[in-house]
């Protein structure tokens, strides 16, 4: 079924989102077996690249006029040492595009490394790359973004039932947001699967919230977490999942509040574009809210990073300025 949504940029990201993740899904599969106990990150630097290539290149076809930002660039692989690991993407990308090159693969990941504009595409092409290694939540994520605010946003989650059901090999889930028009969720394999309205959670008690957070120790701050959930009462752990996969969850109201807090050890970490663009989109049309520690709203007009906000915290909305309270509290 087509999604609900009429409008050429959101056909567009469906479609690419859909075709880079189950690219990405088949590079995992034919790569990462025994990659983990080797410690061989190669996997994902192959789908990482393969998955840049390919949108940058339908997004020349689609949009020709429009900027792209991606998270990778091909000068590694235009080194010796990086010459068997593009001739690995070049044979990947060409399963969706036969005719591809070693040059045009380079070139097409590297429409993706120029300073946002005012009217462009933004591309983690597997974010949560750590999840990817261990079998766990990854994305890829897409963003369409006019005059610094996310205008459409796409999110593949390959591992995710329904959005919001951790499943491993099963069918995964595409998310689609365009502002003020909501967020829908359809099976990433099935084309034909019809697509459902997301809503977040009703929750309003603070004390009861479900925390989501990274995987990551050094993403965040898990000291900050803890005393948060103390001044808020909440009791429950946290929930860690690695990528967007916690906007995806968060839409889909299996969690009610997602904390980007900063990591003691980079206090002057800013968030990159392409790690919250699509997420963000996607629970604000769910009816959530998005804004960084302080409450600032998310301000995607400072470059490839998000320069002018700390961290974010993303909610049902009914729990934001409770939750807000608290981080002030903490100190965080
Ligand atoms: P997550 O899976 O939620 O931990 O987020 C993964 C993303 O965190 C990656 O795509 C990185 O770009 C980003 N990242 C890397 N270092 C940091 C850091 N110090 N603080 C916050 N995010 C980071
Ligand atoms: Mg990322």
């Amino acid at each position: 079924m087509s999604c609900p949504i009429d409008c050429s940029k959101v056909r567009f990201a469906v479609a690419a989102v859909r075709e880079a993740a189950q690219l990405v899904r088949r590079v995992q599969k034919e790569m990462a077996v025994d990659a983990l106990a080797k410690d061989d990150k190669s996997p994902v630097t192959v789908a990482d690249f393969a998955a840049q290539a390919l949108i940058g290149k339908r997004l020349a076809e689609a949009f020709p006029e429009m900027g792209f930002v991606g998270e990778e660039s091909s000068e590694a692989l235009r080194t010796d040492e990086g010459s068997k690991t593009l001739e690995q993407i070049v044979k990947f990308v060409r399963e969706c595009i036969p005719e591809a090159t070693a040059d045009d693969v380079c070139t097409w990941i590297d429409r993706g490394a120029g300073e946002p504009t005012d009217n462009f595409w933004t591309l983690d092409p597997v974010d949560g790359t750590k999840g990817f290694l261990r079998g766990d939540q990854y994305a890829v994520a897409l963003a369409y973004i006019r005059e610094g605010v996310v205008r459409v946003g796409a999110l593949g989650c390959p591992e995710l039932v329904d959005g919001v059901q951790p499943k491993k090999g099963g069918a995964g889930s595409l998310l689609v947001a365009r502002r003020t028009n909501g967020t829908f969720v359809c099976s990433l394999n099935d084309e034909q699967a019809e697509w459902q309205p997301l809503s977040v959670s009703e929750c309003d008690a603070v004390a009861e919230a479900r925390l989501l957070r990274s995987v990551e120790k050094a993403h965040t701050n898990m000291g900050g977490i803890g005393a948060l959930a103390e001044a808020l009462g909440v009791t429950a752990d946290p929930v860690p999942m690695d990528s967007q996969a916690k906007y995806s969850v968060l839409a889909a109201g299996g969690g009610d509040v997602n904390l980007r807090l900063l990591s003691p050890s980079r206090l002057d970490y800013r968030e990159k574009i392409w790690d919250q663009a699509a997420g963000s989109i996607v629970v604000e049309e769910a009816g959530g809210r998005v804004s960084d520690l302080d409450g600032k709203p998310l301000d995607f007009s400072h470059g490839r990073t998000l320069a002018t906000n700390r961290g974010v915290l993303a909610t049902n909305g009914r729990l934001h300025d409770a939750v807000l309270a608290g981080l002030k509290q903490i100190g965080a």
